[in-house]
């Protein structure tokens, strides 16, 4: 089968590789559609604490079985069910967690094989691309449910890419009032059709206004910084994107966190329940994550897509097969 492999840091190629072979857990599946995320780019450019090389990236899958065309999201986890993390329902901090195109060969590849039980049916009614934001989606939804939302409160996203908007929607459809900002004013306007169809409001700035929540869709130092200023005291800043290596937090900013009396939870990955109630939110509302295909490309062309998808200015990559 062609496959996608990343050998080292920036090298990456197209290689004829064997078929996976399933072991008695698992199913092979062809895939359909794997988009490409920010951290498949960041791990391209400088590697990641979980990633093995030389590596099949790709986490964000949709893909079917060839013998009887049942199509499937994939959760990319692979958890132990038996640690304690695991028995309170956290199995996306599975301590023997072993992730999908980290440490396992991923979706960047004609076919995969995949443990059953990571497998999430898709609804008719969601077409085979539209599979792919399902992972995202439900890592926004993870941070959704960290604590309990009093109605009304309101959250603001910083970074307006794809993690950001797809947080966003995961707040918006759990009924919370979101605002999204970015300093980008090219951004705002691509972003102008999830305003029109979902309300939320995408700006550039938003004054002295304080929020309840905020999250951080975005790996600098400086977004952090921005969604700790915008806390209402005892406020909660979701840590969803990881901060870059060599960033430094200043302690002007930490000290807020202290006076303020403000909450920084984190949040990574997700689990399979939030995949499948991802996959229901994206079966009814088709139309506005459609608006979230940047491009349909071929395998051959990822390389030479990392550092657009880098930039964080596009949506998203989808390859096709
Ligand atoms: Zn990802
Ligand atoms: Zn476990």
């Amino acid at each position: 089968m062609k496959a996608l492999l990343l050998e080292d840091k920036g090298q990456l190629s197209i290689r004829e590789m064997p078929l996976p072979v399933p072991s008695k857990d698992e199913v092979l599946l062809k895939v359909s559609h794997c988009s490409i995320c920010r951290t498949d780019a960041k791990m391209f450019r400088s590697g990641h604490r979980d990633l093995i090389m030389p590596r099949v990236m790709g986490h964000e899958i949709s893909a079917f079985n060839p013998e009887n065309g049942k199509r499937f999201a994939v959760w990319p986890g692979r958890s132990c069910g038996n640690c304690p993390l695991c028995k309170k329902g956290l199995e996306n901090l599975c301590v023997n967690m072993k992730i999908t195109g980290f440490h396992r060969d991923g979706g960047f590849a004609e076919y995969i094989s995949v443990l059953r039980s990571s497998l999430l049916e898709v609804p008719d009614e969601i077409p085979s691309e539209l599979v792919c934001f399902a992972e995202l989606l439900a890592s926004g939804l993870n941070a959704v449910e960290q604590q309990e939302i009093v109605p009304g409160e309101k959250i603001l996203i910083v970074g307006a890419g794809p993690a950001g908007i797809l947080a966003g929607l995961a707040f918006h459809f759990s009924k919370t009032k979101v605002s999204i900002m970015d300093k980008d004013p090219l951004k705002i306007e691509k972003c102008g059709v999830f305003s029109k169809q979902t309300g939320i409001e995408i700006k550039n700035d938003f004054g002295d206004m304080l929020f309840d929540m905020t999250l951080n869709a975005a790996p600098g130092t400086g977004v952090f910084g921005e969604c700790v200023k915008r806390l209402k005291p005892g406020g909660t800043l979701y840590f969803f994107s990881g901060i870059s290596w060599d960033g430094i937090i200043p302690v002007s900013v930490l000290n807020e966190v202290h006076y303020r009396q403000l909450k920084i939870c984190g949040v990574y990955g997700n689990t399979r329940k939030q995949m499948s109630e991802a996959l229901e939110i994206i079966s009814g509302n088709r139309e506005i994550f459609k608006e979230l295909i940047e491009k349909k490309l071929k395998l051959e062309d990822v390389a030479s897509a990392m550092d657009e998808v880098l930039s964080g200015t596009k949506f998203k990559y989808i390859v096709e097969f």
